[in-house]
């Protein structure tokens, strides 16, 4: 009996094995196949001033809808992207997608905003990633404060002065660096104060359990304390309640991203929300 049953659990997690090893090679077949099949998209999502309630720009997040998977979360295919090294293709796609959504609302004459486009650390380590991203913003003819950039810490722990050298070619082009998940990785003060970053973006897993747990509103409020001494613009992710903004109003964090104020959305829906505040300002004459 022992040894039946020992078989069926051998056979269990065999099966489960195989069973995530083919969706694994799956997901890389379909994503060998999705940018000339037009399969992915690019979503935005707002990034709202705290103090003034204006919507200073977006970040710009990728889906893909496949023809064989259906809707894959990019927690699941960016991995994949990333160590097949498909991601250097994808990401150079978004850039340039993205640029051109940023010169359509220039053209249609909205106030100025900057998109962020996450990097994916394999592509922050090619080496002509900033001569690239000068093509994409001559070729779309934006100006380079309108793109951010969001790496990272563990993209700046690994190789600390050749990242501080990348980063530096990409800041002398004028873009704006942030660091995504702030506090999750490791999080070398010392190398904060080195790195030529504008931005912190504290992660979500700190604002989820506001105001229920006082440990992470004290981590919280020591990002934006430390950050602010840092002079660095603090962003907090995952925003979900009146509560959690009130408590990052009130503790000087700068501005929030989070499904209270909206999703991350398709262009049209992005453009319709801009229009609808934009008109509520006008409204309350503020
Ligand atoms: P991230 O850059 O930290 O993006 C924030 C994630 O939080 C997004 O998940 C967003 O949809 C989600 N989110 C935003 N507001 C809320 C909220 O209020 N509550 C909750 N629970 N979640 C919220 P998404 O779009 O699934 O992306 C997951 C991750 O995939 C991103 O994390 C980023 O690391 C990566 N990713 C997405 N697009 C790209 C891309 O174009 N390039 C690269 N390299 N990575 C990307
Ligand atoms: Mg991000
Ligand atoms: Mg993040
Ligand atoms: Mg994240």
């Amino acid at each position: 009996h022992a040894k039946r049953q020992g078989r069926n659990t051998y056979s269990f997690y065999s099966e489960n094995l195989s069973q995530t090893m083919i969706r694994r090679l799956q997901v890389e077949n379909g994503l060998r196949r999705a940018l000339e099949r037009r399969e992915l998209a690019v979503v935005y999502q707002p990034k709202i001033d705290l103090a003034s309630g204006e919507c200073t720009g977006a970040e710009a997040l990728l889906r893909w809808n496949s023809e064989e998977l259906g809707f894959v979360s990019p927690a699941e295919f960016i991995p994949v992207a990333e160590e097949t090294g498909l991601i250097v293709a994808i990401g150079d796609w978004v850039l340039l997608h993205v640029c051109q959504q940023i010169r359509a609302w220039v053209e249609q004459g909205r106030p100025a905003m900057r998109i962020a486009v996450n990097l994916s650390a394999r592509q922050f380590r090619e080496p002509n990633l900033a001569q690239r991203i000068v093509e994409i913003l001559h070729l779309t003819g934006i100006s380079s404060g309108l793109l951010e950039l969001e790496l990272t810490e563990s993209m700046l722990v690994e190789n600390a002065e050749e990242a501080i050298a990348a980063l530096r070619s990409l800041k002398t082009l004028g873009v704006t660096l942030s660091i995504d998940d702030f506090g999750t990785g490791y999080s070398s003060l010392s190398y904060l104060k080195r790195f030529p970053i504008d931005a912190l973006k504290i992660d979500q897993s700190f604002v989820r359990d506001i105001p229920e747990s006082s440990d992470d509103m004290s981590i919280t409020k020591a990002i934006i304390s430390m950050g602010r001494s840092l002079e660095l613009k603090l962003v907090a992710e995952g925003t979900e309640t009146l509560e959690q903004i009130e408590f990052l109003q009130a503790n000087g964090c700068h501005i929030a991203q989070g499904y209270y104020f909206s999703k991350p959305v398709l262009p049209h829906l992005f453009e319709a929300f801009l229009d609808q505040r934009q008109s509520l300002a006008r409204l309350t004459g503020s």
